[in-house]
């Protein structure tokens, strides 16, 4: 089949977005992301949204308010409406974190069918670190320069001896003599999870907005978090208000427990909220003052 043709369209399309349609995202240092294909946009949640609450007054303040709204109070459902489907090209051990959103479709590169790429993913020398002591999931401070190059070294010599293993398995190596000849299936098994492998990833952008939520958090594993950064890009592209409010409301917003509430409700009385009430619209003004019990 060759490359995709020229359509016209009645749906609702994003020129900013069309634009970058099947365009490689660079993402790592072998890893990339291209938007595939795209349904809705920022009408799209609205218009779904109106179904429920009626129609109205729609001017494009008004539409951002709505989204703003929806987004504040959970009502997920509209941003169900809006999808997109994404190519990856991404390291085996990120698509083991990443597949854990269960809320997608996902068709993988099969390493059954096909033979995987000699390509792997090496971090950069200052972002070798040691074990954080405070985040047991996370990295501290990076290791002396001469000591991540050795470890880099080790990892490549890891890699590209499995990978040679790996063809003497399949039966495609550069000495005949040592060829196995086994299947994909099998051969495949000892890789290291550096490599590279490849998927289709579709999601609402309900879904997506807890994938990005939970993996552009700074406590996610910075190479999931390089490709939750550039998806942010697209989806601020695709949907401007949307992202908007869920920068506002969730990305940029935190929980508070019963008692941290308290805490601070002591503390804003004490210090006065002329300041905060005057920053603050009428709406928000008045859901804050209801979960701190100002007056
Ligand atoms: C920093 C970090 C560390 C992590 N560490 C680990 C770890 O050590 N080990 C590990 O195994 N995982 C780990 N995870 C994965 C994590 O536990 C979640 O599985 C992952 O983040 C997917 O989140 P999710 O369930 O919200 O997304 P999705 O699976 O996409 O689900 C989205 C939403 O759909 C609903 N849903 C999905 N499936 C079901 C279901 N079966 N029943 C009912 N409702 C459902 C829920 O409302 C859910 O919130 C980690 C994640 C992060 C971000």
């Amino acid at each position: 089949m060759t490359g995709p043709s020229t359509y016209t369209t009645r749906r609702v399309t994003v020129p900013q977005l069309e634009a970058l349609l099947f365009r490689e995202l660079p993402v790592l240092d072998h890893g990339f992301l291209r938007v595939v294909d795209y349904m809705g946009d920022d009408s799209s949640i609205v218009q779904a949204a109106r179904v429920s609450y009626g129609v109205g007054t729609k001017t494009v303040r008004e539409d951002k308010a709505l989204i703003k709204y929806l987004m504040r109070n959970r009502h997920t459902s509209p941003f169900e409406m809006c999808e997109i489907k994404l190519h990856v090209k991404l390291p085996i051990f990120v698509a083991r974190q990443w597949i854990r959103h269960r809320m997608a479709s996902v068709n993988e590169y099969s390493a059954r069918y096909s033979i995987l790429d000699k390509e792997f993913y090496f971090p950069a020398p200052e972002n070798v670190a040691t074990q954080s002591q405070d985040n047991r999931q996370g990295r501290a401070d990076p290791i002396p320069p001469e000591m991540a190059q050795q470890v880099l070294r080790i990892m490549r010599e890891d890699a590209h001896r499995n990978y040679e293993h790996y063809l003497e398995f399949l039966g495609g190596s550069d000495r005949e003599e040592k060829d196995f000849g086994i299947s994909r299936e099998l051969a495949r098994i000892n890789l290291t999870l550096n490599t590279y492998t490849q998927w289709y990833w579709k999601s609402d952008l309900h879904n997506l907005l807890g994938f990005l939520q939970l993996r552009a958090d700074p406590h996610a594993q910075l190479e999931i978090r390089e490709y939750a950064k550039t998806i942010m890009d697209v989806v601020r592209i695709w949907v401007p208000s949307a992202y908007e409010a869920f920068e506002e409301y969730r990305y940029g917003s935190v929980t508070l427990s019963r008692t941290e509430v308290s805490i601070l409700r002591d503390l804003l009385v004490g210090k006065g909220i002329s300041k905060l009430r005057a920053e603050l619209t009428k709406r928000d003004w008045e859901k804050l003052a209801k979960i701190f019990g100002l007056g």
